[in-house]
């Protein structure tokens, strides 16, 4: 399977499919630089010999430490003395850490050059598109970035075979949160393609939601790709979901399906459905600390303005929320999410 972007120009192709790798056409450019997650190249040693073999390939340790200034600093002036042109490319194989960071360095170096996102976990059926890329700041996550659109996407389904468990839960907390941006009914199917763990861990008709996930997210940053206004809408479950991440360090998706809990609550919501279907799929609860911890750090979400906390809704409004209704919505996630 392989769709089109609809932008006015630049367009890219996002292939989709077990075996996509073979799409990967790097034939007109001068040097292949391969940014690589450690542990990917590691795991599927054997179909990635044909890319690495002519390529110059970095092997990277994936996760937050990675998107660092540090790290950022360290690759880019290697990649700078082996010699990179404008005719180079770079490919990032790897989950959303991975093409974040690789993307950060292709947009940056020699002030651009072209970069092609392999996306290897569930997750990343999200960060692989829209043209985000970036490092944390120490002071916050994504602060340092860009925008820049690949130059395709190879969506090979055969890596996501030997994601854990906990990192296919994750991934999957952005396909909630897709089809809730799209629409009840889609919730409703969703839930009923994975009505438990086994479904979700064996990883049945995901390649219908991924695809249904991305059609999803590239309708709205094709109409706003620099957020003006609609794309905020993406940020559903986030701004709690963040301060969650933060506070736990647990996954990212799983941190904004507890997001999206509270967000259901703050829209009016009986969320108890959703709560024990999450439960049900092996979201652990959490042991919550007190609600200024989170409230310390959503204050601080780039997205706010005027000292007030901005937060997306059902229904993709977008609503300055007060503190008192935020810890009420809290003590209510509390009864039924702890
Ligand atoms: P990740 O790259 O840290 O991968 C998660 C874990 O899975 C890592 O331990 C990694 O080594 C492992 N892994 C990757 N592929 C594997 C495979 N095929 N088999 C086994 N293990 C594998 O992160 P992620 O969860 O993919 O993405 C999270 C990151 O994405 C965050 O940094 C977040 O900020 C970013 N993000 C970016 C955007 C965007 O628009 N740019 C959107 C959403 C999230
Ligand atoms: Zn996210």
């Amino acid at each position: 399977m392989e769709f089109s972007t609809h932008y006015k120009d630049d367009n890219y192709t996002v292939y989709v499919e077990h075996g996509a790798l073979r799409k990967l056409d790097t034939s007109s450019y001068d040097q292949v630089i391969v940014i690589i997650d450690e542990k990917v190249h590691a795991l599927h040693e054997e179909r990635l010999t044909a890319i690495t073999a002519t390529a110059t390939v970095f092997q990277v340790a994936a996760g937050e430490s990675l998107k660092t200034l540090a790290a950022y600093s360290t690759l880019i002036n290697q990649i700078i003395d082996r010699g990179v042109t404008r005719k180079s490319v770079i490919v990032a194989i790897g989950g959303g850490s991975v093409g974040d960071f690789a993307g950060f360095i292709a947009a940056t170096l020699l002030r651009g050059i072209d970069f092609i996102q392999v996306p290897t976990t569930i997750l990343a059926h999200d960060s692989a598109i829209g043209g985000k890329v970036g490092i944390n700041a120490e002071s916050g996550k994504n602060l340092i970035g860009a925008f820049k659109r690949p130059k395709a996407v190879i969506y090979d389904l055969d890596f996501l075979t030997t994601l854990s468990y906990a990192e296919k839960l994750s991934g999957f907390g952005e396909i909630v949160k897709h089809a809730m941006l799209d629409s009840y009914a889609a919730l409703e199917a969703l839930q009923q393609d994975y009505s438990d763990k086994n479904k979700l861990a064996r990883l049945d008709a995901l390649d219908h939601w991924l695809i249904k996930g991305m059609a999803q997210k590239l309708k709205i940053v094709e109409a706003d790709e620099h957020e003006a206004g609609l794309r905020k809408v993406l940020n559903l479950g986030h701004t709690f979901g963040h301060a969650v991440e933060f506070t736990h360090h647990i996954p990212h998706g799983q941190a904004v399906m507890h997001g999206l809990l509270l967000t259901g609550i703050l829209s009016d919501r009986d969320m108890r459905p959703l709560a024990a279907w999450f439960r049900e799929l092996g979201l652990a609860p959490i042991d919550y600390q007190p609600f200024d911890t989170y409230y310390q750090l959503m204050l601080k979400d780039k997205k706010n303005q005027d000292g007030s906390i901005q937060f997306v809704l059902m229904d993709q409004r977008i609503q300055a929320v007060s503190k008192e209704r935020l810890l009420h919505a809290f003590n209510k996630l509390g009864e039924f999410d702890a």
